[in-house]
């Protein structure tokens, strides 16, 4: 866990601190806070005799295998994504690597604590210039270097108290070791100062199912024991807001809970416009939970997360296994396959990919297909033999289009066995160009995390960014917008499969600017689904053309609520 610098001025009541919306809902309680973590300092000019040496090396190995087992302990105790989490924490407890820096350095003469904070501080650094999802892991090897320091140093284990009665926990950003383990009647929502929508924080807190807002300007200053509400669906934390009115906000949105458990589908607007809700899922086991909610079929079936541990490229026959599974469980219903979307925050051994300095803009997505020809084709050859075996017909679709050209060798291909095609618009040059995009394919799915990242010029994984890869960007907006638009004039389906279909408010907008599809983590799909049978078409478009109206995310989502409720 990362220390929270102790509050220095009360924030005025009343305030409004704005952040990055994670997990929906509404939630008014008193702030919690984690317990100041140990002294992490080290007389680093300390040097240990030879002799001394050997059994400090044990000393420290004993720390880190106490650490390791308490969080494994923790993990199968837990279950879910929070046991998982737990369980990579423990596993990087015990990393070969860290260890072994830390070893050699106590062996060169370093006590252990020092050695502890050196051989971290070489691995934060080296994650750090990876990027990606390895950066995210630094908030974990610095949690590791508080548990292991506070073991060697003889004092209690840092972490987040439990609480006496329901709670806020505020912090700077929150280690998955301590978010793992919360109790969500006793810690009902979370915010924090760093952190971004894909961060631990955020993946607990989808678990639980408690309201979570990241990355709040302002929150260090806001004092353990306020009173605060969060709204996880507007990002936002209020500092000592007006008690009925704090109230009524948590009661609106029990309701609005409840009425999402009770939504069965199909999509509809309350007067009957109908916009399938579809799930997004990366397996045939995701795919059959997704099945046990109302999606109407699978909007984005992200085909790379099957192959992310693969060494060597699946045969057809594999392939065709896997696919199989996911068209099987939506038999008879709508399934759109992606292709291989390598690259980037999501490599893949078998894909060959250069050393590049900037692999975001890089050799990612259909890119590949270009040196690799034969990966794109041995893909779909699957693809279509999966539809063979199960007589489900899957739209497939291509990742990271940026040109018409790129879009008419892709449909070829597709059409060629068969295959209906599309591709996905999330680079700002295909939105431009949408028309001419659409001479060549079926459908278009807008991919608004990578849309939002290219437009905005913000990488997604950067928690210090995320305020600008939030898809209520108006700029995004009007993109997406303008790529909807050239689907009407076209008479084709344009769905929307990134995260700003999970949010049922900007879904609701999304509506109104006439998308087809809505395709959302299986866990979203019934809270969009509930919310669009709330409102008329015409609240939507009439939200639409405000929000499109506006000069900042905020701005847009106070439009579009304005007239959604
Ligand atoms: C997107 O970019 O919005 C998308 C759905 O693709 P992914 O998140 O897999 O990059
Ligand atoms: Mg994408």
């Amino acid at each position: 866990m990362t220390a929270t610098s102790s509050p220095t001025s009360p924030t005025a009541a009343g305030t409004v601190l704005h952040g990055v919306p994670v997990v929906a809902g509404v939630q008014y309680a008193p702030v919690i806070r984690p317990g100041t973590p140990p002294d992490l300092s080290a007389d680093t000019t300390a040097e240990l005799a030879e002799g001394e040496r050997a059994d400090e090396v044990q000393r420290f190995t004993d720390a880190a295998a106490t650490v390791a087992a308490r969080l494994r302990e923790r993990a199968g105790n837990a279950s879910g994504a929070a046991s998982e989490v737990l369980a990579a924490t423990a596993t990087l407890a015990q990393d070969r690597g860290w260890l072994g820096a830390a070893e050699k350095r106590i062996k060169d003469g370093a006590p252990a604590v020092g050695a502890v904070n050196a051989a971290i501080d070489q691995f934060v650094e080296m994650f750090t210039k990876m990027g990606g999802l390895m950066a995210e892991r630094v908030t974990d090897l610095r949690d590791i270097r508080s548990r292991v320091v506070a073991q060697l140093k003889g004092l209690p284990e840092p972490g987040v108290p439990v609480p006496d009665e329901p709670s806020i926990l505020c912090a700077e950003d929150l280690a998955p070791a301590d978010t793992a383990g919360l109790d969500p009647t006793l810690v009902v929502a979370l915010a924090t100062t760093l952190g971004g929508p894909t961060s631990h924080t955020a993946i607990i807190a989808r678990q639980l199912g408690i309201p979570c807002v990241v990355a709040v300007t302002g929150l260090d200053d806001v004092a353990s024991g306020t009173m605060v509400m969060v709204d996880g669906t507007l990002g936002t934390v209020t500092v000592a807001p007006e008690e009925a009115a704090a109230r009524d906000a948590v009661a609106a949105a029990e309701r609005a809970a409840a009425e999402a458990a009770n939504w069965s589908g199909p999509g509809a607007t309350a007067d009957g416009h109908a916009v399938a809700v579809l799930a997004n899922v990366q397996d045939g086991a995701a795919a059959r939970s997704a099945r046990e909610t109302p999606a109407e079929g699978v909007g984005l079936f992200r085909t790379e997360l099957c192959f992310l541990n693969t060494d060597a490229e699946p045969t057809v026959d594999e392939q065709a296994t896997i696919y199989a599974e996911v068209l099987e469980a939506f038999d008879g219903k709508k399934v759109v396959v992606r292709t291989l979307d390598a690259g980037s925050d999501k490599p893949l051994k078998f894909a060959g990919h250069p050393d590049e300095a900037n692999p975001a803009l890089g050799v990612r997505g259909i890119r590949i297909a270009e040196n690799n020809p034969n990966l794109l084709a041995h893909q779909l050859d699957a693809i279509a033999e999966a539809a063979g075996r199960t007589g489900n017909q899957p739209w497939v679709m291509a990742p990271m289009i940026a040109t018409a050209d790129e879009a008419e060798r892709f449909a070829a291909k597709c059409r060629e066995r068969g295959l209906t095609p599309g591709v996905m618009i999330e680079v700002p040059a295909a939105a431009l160009l949408a028309e001419k995009i659409l001479e060549h394919v079926d459908f278009l799915s807008i991919g608004t995390n990578d849309l939002a990242q290219y437009t905005m010029a913000a990488d997604r994984m950067s928690a210090d960014l995320a305020t600008l890869t939030d898809p209520w960007q108006p700029a995004v907006l009007a993109l997406v917008a303008m790529t909807i638009r050239a689907g009407q004039a076209a008479g084709k389906p344009v769905g929307v499969c990134g995260e700003a279909a999970a949010d049922p408010l900007l879904a609701c907008v999304l509506t109104g600017m006439g998308v087809t599809s809505l395709s959302a983590a299986a866990a979203a799909v019934r809270g969009v689904g509930a919310k669009l049978a709330q409102v008329t078409l015409k609240q939507c478009s009439e939200a639409a053309a405000a929000v499109l109206a506006t000069g900042s995310a905020a701005e847009a989502r106070a439009a579009a609520l304005a007239v959604l409720g």
